[in-house]
């Protein structure tokens, strides 16, 4: 296999062998891989033909933050109260329901909130040749549409097919520019404010509790209202800057960076950095992306008068960082424990529900 590739995997069932999924490569899970969000039937999660890792565990049996102590849950990788932590399997395999093979549906465990399953009973599909429960579909409304494979009833095996090319930083610059925050519905981005939820609480932590100087601009649109919400008032002191394949090199103490869509690897720093990860389909936009390009005025317009064209895409809300990743993110983050940052987590978290944004100072 050449440097710089990546053996396409097939998933097979560990009962009998049988093929449970068409060749796929591997790609970094999303950011919004846990979201919940609105009443409608949502995508797919992951792109046909890729799979991606979870190392969290998934799915049931749960138990609630009661039973199981800071102790036990700290040992778990979760260093601040939620309401309930899987016991499920780690590292599920998550991939496309359309690239899924030979699997029937288990009755019995077909529950769903509304509109389909979602993987409330656990396992809900089994192979087809030999009936070994396998993996999870979730499809209901709300969820991104994902199966997950449970990782002890399947093993993944090289496909006999080509090997993927892992895309260099300049290509990726040069030919996967960014995924725009309002869709063209004029709907926000679901998943930019996932991926802005995981960075935001990675950003608080790096802050260690001191206001970020944020430059203005994209990085301001996107970070600064809740920078400046959750950290103390006062000038910056921390200064960020974004960092990355094509963008000149910025002293700051912490660089914004992306992470490799494919291999997650970051893009590389000095050790006196302090490195945020952002996805890099929202990293590059934010890097690259120039929204407004004006051009002289045209009909009734002064010729002097500048205008846009085309007109720039304006979300129908604010955009505002998924409340529910950005608590969990930092719930898994052990800067949690220092007692500032736990009182911003505590005080996210127990917020009431309103139509209001949740990104407020605390009284
Ligand atoms: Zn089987
Ligand atoms: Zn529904």
């Amino acid at each position: 296999m050449p440097a710089g590739s990546d053996r396409r995997t097939v998933f097979a069932c560990t009962g009998c062998h049988a093929p449970l999924t068409s060749p796929l490569s591997r790609v970094v899970l999303p950011a919004h891989a846990g979201q919940r969000y609105g009443y409608g039937l949502l995508d797919a999660l992951m792109a046909p033909g890729t799979f991606a890792v979870d190392p969290e565990p998934y799915g049931p049996p749960w138990r609630r933050w009661a039973e199981v102590g800071a102790a036990e849950a700290e040992a778990r990788g979760v260093y601040a109260p939620v309401s309930a932590l899987s016991y499920g399997p780690r590292k599920t395999i998550v991939v496309p329901p359309g690239d899924v093979l030979g699997t029937t549906f288990i009755a019995g465990r077909l529950d769903g909130g509304c509109c389909g399953l979602d993987g409330r009973d656990g396992l809900n599909l089994a192979c087809s040749r030999c009936g070994q429960p396998v993996a999870t579909r979730i499809d209901d409304c709300g969820h991104w549409h994902a199966t997950r494979l449970d990782p002890t009833a399947v093993y993944a095996s090289p496909a006999p097919t080509d090997p993927v090319p892992i895309t260099s930083w300049e290509t990726l610059a040069s030919d996967r520019p960014g995924t725009p925050p309002v869709e063209p519905s004029g709907w926000r981005s679901p998943q930019w404010e996932a991926a802005i939820a995981v960075t935001g609480a990675y950003l608080l932590a790096a802050s260690t509790g001191r206001r970020i100087t944020v430059p203005g601009g994209p990085l301001a649109d996107t970070f600064g209202r809740l920078l400046d919400a959750l950290l103390p008032p006062g000038p910056g002191t921390t200064s960020l800057a974004l960092a990355g394949p094509g963008l000149p090199t910025v002293s700051a103490a912490i660089s914004l960076v992306p992470q490799h869509p494919q291999t997650g690897d970051l893009w590389p720093q000095p050790a006196t950095v302090r490195s945020v990860p952002l996805s890099w389909d929202v990293w590059a936009y934010l890097a690259y992306h120039r929204e407004r390009r004006p051009v002289p005025g045209a009909g009734t317009m002064p010729s002097s008068a500048l205008r846009d064209d085309p007109l720039p895409l304006h979300p129908s809300g604010r955009l505002e960082p998924d409340r529910e990743i950005f608590s969990d993110t930092l719930a898994r983050l052990p800067e949690v424990k220092q007692p500032w940052l736990r009182q911003i987590y505590d005080y996210v978290r127990t917020r009431p529900y309103t139509h209001q944004s949740w990104v407020t100072p605390p009284k």
